[in-house]
């Protein structure tokens, strides 16, 4: 038996990165894994692994209820969707804030309304919300949007965990630094013109890392499953760093 032994844990944005790697974890640790993502053709291979998944877009308030219904009562919920924008308080436009507030901040508050009710009437859960460290903790040049959207979901986790600590439910937060992902590849595309080239964009990225290297998807997917098992049961409202020294 794992250490997730026959729980049911919810995944958003599980197709790839931070999200795949932690739906796969689940699973690894015998729970029952619903994965979901907006694009279901990521969701390709989780099947053969015995994790059930979904077609979701977060945004969609209605599906949201659905599915958690559908799939409740959960005992985690892991919230992983996130889009990180790259601009500054002069560049910022309106609709990238409002994209910003309604995917990273907004659609998280609704997985938890929807998941809440299941929760507290099985007498607990564990809940997991994805933050960085560009958020409260450390001020990132050029994510100016995100990481005020982020630091809203240190506040988010701070705030249900005062709410239901007392009704067994626990609400944490994870604060990663730079990790090897898909999107991660995409953001080193977008700064290749003016860094000089792919290859010099990417250094860029990993010059900034203390332990001279990025995370791995891996890496990350275990703290979030130490989050969401019993062992951290005295572990709540925490906005957890994993960033290979960044911070200090
Ligand atoms: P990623 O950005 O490469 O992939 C994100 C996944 O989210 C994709 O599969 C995409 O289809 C899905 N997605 C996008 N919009 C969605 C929506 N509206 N509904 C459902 N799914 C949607 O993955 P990643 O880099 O691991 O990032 C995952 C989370 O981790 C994000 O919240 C991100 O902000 C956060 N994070 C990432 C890093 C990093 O360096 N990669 C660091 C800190 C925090």
């Amino acid at each position: 038996a794992g250490r997730l032994a026959g729980k049911a844990c919810f995944v958003t944005a599980a197709g790839q990165g931070i999200g795949r790697a932690a739906a796969l974890a689940y699973a690894a640790e015998g729970a029952r894994v619903v994965a979901t993502d907006r694009d279901a053709a990521r969701l390709a291979g989780l099947e053969a692994q015995g994790i059930t998944t979904q077609a979701l877009d977060v945004l969609d308030d209605a599906a949201v209820k659905a599915a958690i219904t559908a799939h409740g009562p959960l005992d985690v919920l892991f919230n992983c969707a996130g889009f990180v924008h790259q601009n500054d308080a002069l560049t910022c436009t309106d609709e990238e804030w409002d994209f910003a507030f309604a995917l990273n901040v907004r659609a998280m508050w609704r997985t938890i309304r929807a998941a809440l009710p299941g929760m507290l009437a099985q007498g607990g859960g564990a809940i997991v919300n994805m933050s960085s460290a560009a958020s409260s903790v450390k001020g990132v040049a050029n994510r100016f949007v995100y990481g005020t959207s982020k630091a809203a979901v240190v506040g988010m986790t701070k705030s249900v965990a005062a709410d239901y600590v007392a009704k067994g439910i626990r609400c944490n937060c994870i604060c990663p630094g730079t990790v090897d992902t898909p999107s991660l590849g995409e953001r080193i595309a977008a700064n290749a013109t003016a860094a000089g080239g792919l290859e010099a964009a990417r250094a860029g990225f990993v010059a900034r890392q203390a332990m001279g290297r990025l995370a791995t998807a891996e890496e990350i997917a275990a703290l979030v499953v130490y989050l969401s098992a019993p062992e951290s049961a005295f572990v709540t409202a925490q906005a957890i760093v994993i960033d290979g020294g960044w911070t200090n």
